[in-house]
């Protein structure tokens, strides 16, 4: 493959940038990472000193919230726990992720806001241009929002429920042209590779079509996040259709961000194919109902 056929993607300049729970806690210990999440930050600022939007949709919360309750260990309290129980997760999580995202950015000058969604902020009408706004005027103001579900209140007829999703979603509203995911997986596979030794990798998908659509079918996600490729692939397509490129890339080595952001061949690249006629208000709408 053309070694530069990834240049372009230095030119790209309203990035949504997603990173899963799993990348920003100790597997031991369920604890905050914050070594990496120093390394997240300062990458992204870096970024934003490029002169480039950037925008963070980070999960996590429920992950915090729970070991900092010390809820971690019990069984009645992993991921199919009572909603009201996730919901206190959250709470707690959400509020102590941020504090620790406030601290990392101010360190680099910059400055983290926090906007929390659900459904309805792109079903309801006011909502969704509200928060375009919103994006909008935080990016003019040269700060960095930081997205999250609005887990404390969304319940299951509310939820966009998972963060591939909300990425892909924040990025069409606020016309991104490149949405990066972040996972503990290198990207797509053409099958699972932890079941199938003999997956190719898929450097490049130009279009988006049922064949590709059916490789996410097979995988589920790691134990805390709540994102599969299934969930990816859903993200990749609305990305794709709202003009945006979407990459997958593995989070191990937070460094990746640079290495995508200067054209390096890393991860899959999932090519914008601007479609018209998507609806991201009736796409939303749609989410959950088959
Ligand atoms: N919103 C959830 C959280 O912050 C995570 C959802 C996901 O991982 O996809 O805990």
């Amino acid at each position: 493959m053309n070694a530069n056929i990834r240049d372009y993607i230095k030119d790209k300049k309203r990035i949504v940038i997603k990173i899963g729970s799993s990348s920003l806690q100790h597997a031991e210990t369920g604890d905050l990472d914050y070594v990496k999440l120093e390394k997240l930050v300062r990458a992204l600022c870096d970024i934003c000193n490029q002169g480039k939007e950037v925008v963070l949709v980070s999960s996590g919360a429920i992950a915090a919230g729970r070991n900092a309750m010390h809820l971690s260990g019990r069984a009645d309290v992993k991921g199919d726990s009572p909603i009201a129980v996730k919901q206190a997760c959250a709470a707690v999580g959400q509020a102590k992720l941020m504090m620790v995202y406030q601290k990392l950015f101010a360190e680099y000058n910059h400055i983290a806001a926090q906007i929390l969604m659900t459904k309805n902020t792109i079903v309801d009408d006011l909502n969704r241009f509200n928060a375009y706004n919103t994006f909008k005027e935080l990016l003019k103001l040269g700060a960095v929002p930081i997205v999250n579900e609005n887990d404390t209140v969304a319940t299951y007829e509310i939820e966009i429920g998972d963060n591939d999703t909300l990425s892909a979603i924040v990025a069409a509203l606020i016309e991104a042209d490149l949405l990066i995911l972040l996972s503990d997986i290198d990207g797509l596979y053409s099958d699972d590779p932890r079941t199938n030794p003999d997956a190719e990798f898929i450097e490049v998908v130009e279009y988006l079509d049922e064949d590709i659509m059916q490789m996410g079918r097979s995988t589920t996600g790691s134990s805390v996040g709540t994102g599969g490729m299934g969930t990816k692939l859903i993200a990749a397509r609305i990305a794709t259709k709202s003009g945006a490129d979407m990459i997958i890339a593995n989070s191990q080595n937070v460094s990746v961000i640079h290495e995508i952001m200067e054209g390096e061949n890393v991860g899959t690249l999932f090519k914008a194919h601007s479609d018209a006629s998507f609806d991201l208000k009736s796409f939303v709408e749609g989410l959950h109902k088959n």
